[in-house]
């Protein structure tokens, strides 16, 4: 795997997602693991900085996500159960995130190589890869599924959405104040949308985010491996809720 931009975490991954030709999620297809992934930090700096920070937003989920599956003993991705190695790298992505992330985008923005830079594309592109994979998936993810029935949200690329469906987890999860602000204050430094009229839906009616929702929590999501019963409503209230939050943090 030689990839050119670091916008996911699929190239260090078993995982392809399907999508129709509308941009909908559809399926999860496992292929072989990769045998080597080369990526030059030097392409990755000139390709758009949107791209990597959507990167970031993927990978802003991973530990959130590896963290819930590891309270509830979930399985992760090829449907063992994480080590503490997986949820140690997986908490070491979002630390680089945090500390790194922004001046990352700058970096970007410039075009230019630094460490900061090449730190984040190894959280976004192994770190976040081998987080969720051996780490396990849970809400994050099938709230950015569920937001791909938006067709207002369809231009948004994988990681934006996921960032929201982060957001979206912990309102969910009930996460302490701080944990939020945190992440809240990331997404601001580095670009990612925090509210549903940054993702492009201007007039959000109960019904398109009930058909998210309801997306979200078919069969088979990974948004079953929280700790209790998440129905739509859940989803929905705390879709809502988040993005109310994130309008009143801008
Ligand atoms: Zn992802």
């Amino acid at each position: 795997m030689v990839p050119t931009i670091a916008a996911t975490d699929a190239p260090c991954s078993a995982l392809s997602v399907i999508y129709t030709e509308e941009g909908m999620f559809e399926s999860y297809q496992f292929p072989p693991s990769p045998n080597m992934v080369i990526v030059d930090t030097a392409i990755v700096a000139k390709a758009p900085t949107r791209l990597l920070v959507s990167g970031m937003g993927d990978a802003l989920a991973t530990w959130f996500e590896a963290e819930a599956c590891s309270r509830t003993k979930s399985a992760n991705m090829p449907g063992g159960v994480a080590t503490e190695a997986a949820l140690a790298l997986a908490r070491l992505c979002y630390d680089q995130l945090i500390e790194y992330g922004y001046e990352a985008k700058i970096a970007c923005d410039a075009d230019a190589v630094t460490p900061a830079l090449e730190r984040i594309v190894e959280a976004n592109t192994l770190l976040s890869g081998i987080g969720f994979e051996s780490g396990g998936l849970a809400a994050a993810h099938s709230i950015h599924n569920g937001m791909t029935a938006i067709e207002e949200m369809h231009h948004m690329y994988h990681g934006e959405k996921v960032s929201f469906g982060t957001l979206t987890q912990l309102v969910l999860q009930d996460s302490p104040r701080e944990v939020l602000e945190e992440v809240l204050d990331f997404c601001v430094s580095v670009g990612l949308p925090i509210t549903f009229a940054q993702l492009g839906l201007k007039e959000p009616s109960r019904d398109k985010i009930m058909a998210a929702a309801t997306m979200a929590t078919a069969p088979g999501e990974t948004i079953h491996n929280l700790p209790w019963k998440v129905t739509a409503e859940d989803v929905a209230d705390a879709m809502m809720a988040a993005d109310a939050l994130g309008r009143e943090w801008l």
